[in-house]
């Protein structure tokens, strides 16, 4: 019995270290390449070409929680809307893609050549220079009607795109899981975050 009670302490000292040190394990976040420079002058930027105004502040609402996460520090990335498209590596345009699709991410290199995705469905199998994100307003109001949450999730979804980041199924409630209809998302999760962070290697 004295034996017992003296080893209890120390097993119990023991795991709360192995606790203490043991790594966060986040899902798998497959990733793909782009030659934008995060740290170009400081400071990263959205262009909207012609969303409607809610879109616009959902938008606004999507880059600034992609920004401040709440998970990590990101001070390479301000992410804030430009008035000059020529600065910008993300232009945001209302679009009609059909009858099933929200929203998409096109990759463009040098010249405006679009890049194919290939057998890849997450991403350009090349370095890219700018994307659109094309947003289905019409079809978004017509399936969610006026849900803020979702609007900021859609945008905030394709955004991730456009840092790099592909589909991650493992969970309806990340921001980059693939469907917006199963998507429970609310904000950016620690786990998009963390593989924001990861891309970026800061
Ligand atoms: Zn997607």
């Amino acid at each position: 019995m004295k034996n017992l009670k003296l080893k209890l302490p120390i097993l119990l000292v023991i795991l709360f270290i192995i606790l203490m040190y043991s790594k966060p394990v986040y899902a798998a976040y497959p990733t793909y390449k782009n030659d934008w420079e995060w740290n170009y002058n400081g400071a990263a930027y959205y262009y909207i070409v012609n969303l409607s105004p809610k879109f616009q502040e959902s938008a606004k609402e999507a880059a600034s929680n992609w920004y401040k996460t709440g998970y990590h520090t990101n001070p390479l990335y301000p992410m804030t809307r430009t008035s000059t498209q020529s600065e910008s590596p993300i232009d945001l345009y209302k679009s009609n893609l059909g009858k099933n699709t929200y929203g998409r991410t096109d990759f463009y290199v040098l010249g405006g050549t679009k890049l194919d995705f290939g057998d890849n469905n997450y991403g350009p199998l090349k370095d890219w220079l700018y994307c659109k994100i094309l947003i289905n307003e019409s079809l978004f109001n017509e399936d969610f009607g006026d849900n803020p949450t979702k609007r900021k999730i859609l945008i905030a979804h394709e955004m991730g795109h456009a840092f790099g980041l592909a589909h991650n199924t493992s969970s309806t409630n990340l921001v980059m899981y693939t469907y917006i209809e199963l998507n429970r998302a609310t904000k950016i999760t620690k786990d998009d975050s963390a593989a924001l962070v990861q891309k970026l290697k800061f």
